[in-house]
C-alpha cells in the first residue's frame, strides 16, 4: 500500500500525557464532571506584561521570519540568565531556540545520535524521551531507579549500564514525573563517570524555577569543571512562566552542536514563532515576581497533595523537591476488583479511575515504571480536593 506508515513511525507510541488529557477533554465535552490531573501544565494565565510584549511585538512589525535558531535578543537574555543564576559563561552562539523544549530535545537527539548509539534513561522518565531517542535509530537503555532512592540514578546503576555503545545520559532534575531532584554532590558523582567514560549528558532543567523550600537546585553544567563541553542543557518558558501554548524552549550546547541544531531547524521548521520569541524575552528580562507567586501557590498545593496521599491507606509517594507532579505508588491497590472490573496494572487503574470516578491521571507504565500513577497538581486546590475525595472512594 502506498499509504503504509513508515516502520519508524509505526513503532512510535503516541504521548500518553497528551492522550489522557484528550480523553479527559472528551468526557468533559460529553457532559461528565472530570477532575483533570493528567497534563503537566500550569493552570495560570501567562502574566500580563508578557502578553503585552507579544502585542507590542506584533505592532512593531516582528511578524516575519527570524534567524532559524532564534533572535539575538532572546539568545542574549538566556545567556544572561544562566550567568546570573548559575555563574555559567555561555555565548549567544551556543543557544538554539526551538518550538518548545520537546522540540529542543528532539533536535539535540537528531544532531548527536547515530543508529545503534545507546542512551541511558533513568526510569521513571518523562514520556517523550524514549520515543524521541528511538526516532533517531538510537537505542534507549532504561535503568529502573528505586522509590527508596527518591528515584535517583545511583553511580553504581549508571556505571553498570554503560557499554562501548553508550553515547549519552539523559537526566531530568527536578523530575517529571517524580518531582525528585539530584543534589550537587549526586550530580558530581554522575558527572565523574560521564567524564571518565567520555559521555554526553542531556540535562533537562525545565523545572529549575519550580523548586520547593528546603531544596536547592544546581545546574548539571556547574558541578565539575569542563562540563559545558559535554552537556546539552534544556530549558524553556513553558513551565516557569505559564507559557505552554507559546512554544518556546532552548538548548545551551557546545557551539558546533548549536550550529548543527540551527541548520536542522533551518530545513525543518524555520524559526520558532517570532511573536513568542519576543514574549519570551519579556519573560526572562521582566519582573520575576510572577514566578514567585506561582511557586507560592504550588507550595500550598504540594503540601495538600502530600497530606492526602499519606491519608489514603496503601498509597505512597517520594517527597517532591520540585516540579508539580506526584508519582503515586498504587501497587497495594492492583490485582483487585473495581466496580466489578479486575485491575492488574497502572493503565487499567488509571482508565477505571477516569471511567468510574472522573479523575484523569497518567499510568506509570507510560513513564517506564509499572505500579504507579502520576498526578499533576498544576490545578486548583478545589479541584485537587474533589479529585482526592474521588480517589479515596475509588480505592476504598
Ligand atoms: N521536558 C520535560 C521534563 C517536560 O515535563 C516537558 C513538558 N511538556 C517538556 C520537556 C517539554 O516542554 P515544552 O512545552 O517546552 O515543549
Ligand atoms: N510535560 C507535560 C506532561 O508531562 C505536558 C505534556 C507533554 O508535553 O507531554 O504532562
Amino acid at each position: 500500500m502506498p499509504t503504509t506508515i513508515s516502520r519508524i513511525i509505526q513503532a512510535l507510541e503516541p504521548s500518553a500525557t497528551m492522550a489522557m488529557a484528550a480523553k479527559a477533554r472528551e468526557l468533559k465535552a460529553a457532559g461528565r464532571t472530570v477532575y483533570d490531573l493528567s497534563l503537566g501544565e500550569p493552570d495560570f494565565n501567562t502574566p500580563e506584561h508578557i502578553c503585552q510584549a507579544a502585542i507590542d511585538a506584533m505592532h512593531a512589525g516582528h511578524t516575519h521570519y527570524t534567524v532559524a535558531s532564534g533572535i539575538p535578543e532572546l539568545k542574549q537574555a538566556v545567556v544572561e540568565q544562566y550567568a546570573q543564576r548559575h555563574g555559567l559563561e555561555y555565548q549567544p552562539a551556543q543557544v538554539t531556540v526551538a518550538n518548545g523544549a520537546k522540540h529542543a530535545l528532539h533536535n539535540a537527539f537528531t544532531v548527536l545520535l547515530d543508529p545503534g548509539d545507546e542512551v541511558i534513561i533513568p526510569a521513571p522518565y518523562w514520556v517523550s524521551y524514549a520515543e524521541l531517542v528511538k526516532l533517531t535509530g538510537a537505542v534507549p537503555v532504561i535503568v529502573e531507579t528505586r522509590q527508596d532512592d527518591d528515584f535517583r540514578l545511583t553511580p553504581e546503576q549508571f556505571r553498570g549500564a554503560v557499554t562501548d555503545r553508550t553515547k549519552m545520559l539523559l537526566l531530568c532534575s527536578p523530575s517529571n514525573p517524580t518531582g525528585s531532584m539530584y543534589t550537587p554532590e549526586q550530580l558530581g558523582e554522575l558527572a565523574d563517570i560521564a567524564i571518565q567514560r567520555d559521555l554526553l549528558v542531556v540535562a533537562d532543567e525545565i523545572y529549575e524555577h519550580l523548586v520547593y523550600p528546603g531544596h536547592t537546585f544546581a545546574s548539571f553544567a556547574t558541578v565539575r569543571p569542563g562540563l559545558p563541553e559535554r552537556t546539552i542543557l534544556v530549558n524553556g518558558v513553558s513551565k516557569t512562566y505559564a507559557m505552554t501554548g507559546w512554544r518556546i524552549g532552548w538548548t545551551l550546547a557546545p557551539a558546533h552542536v548549536a550550529s548543527a541544531m540551527g541548520s536542522l531547524q533551518s530545513q525543518q521548521t524555520s524559526n520558532p514563532c517570532s511573536i513568542s520569541q519576543h514574549a519570551a524575552v519579556a519573560a526572562l528580562r521582566g519582573p520575576q515576581t510572577c514566578v514567585a507567586d506561582m511557586l507560592a501557590e504550588f507550595v500550598r498545593r504540594r503540601a495538600y497533595v502530600i497530606e492526602r496521599i499519606a491519608g489514603i491507606p496503601g498509597l505512597s509517594c517520594a517527597e517532591m523537591a520540585g516540579a508539580f507532579y506526584a508519582f503515586i505508588n498504587i501497587r497495594d491497590h492492583l490485582g483487585r476488583q473495581y466496580g466489578g472490573v479486575r485491575v492488574d496494572d497502572s493503565a487499567g487503574w488509571c482508565l477505571e479511575l477516569l471511567a468510574q470516578r472522573g479523575v484523569a491521571t497518567v499510568m506509570g507504565s507510560a513513564f517506564g515504571s509499572e505500579g504507579y500513577a502520576r498526578i499533576s497538581f498544576a490545578t486548583s486546590l478545589d479541584n485537587l480536593k474533589a479529585a482526592f475525595d474521588e480517589i479515596a472512594a475509588f480505592v476504598e
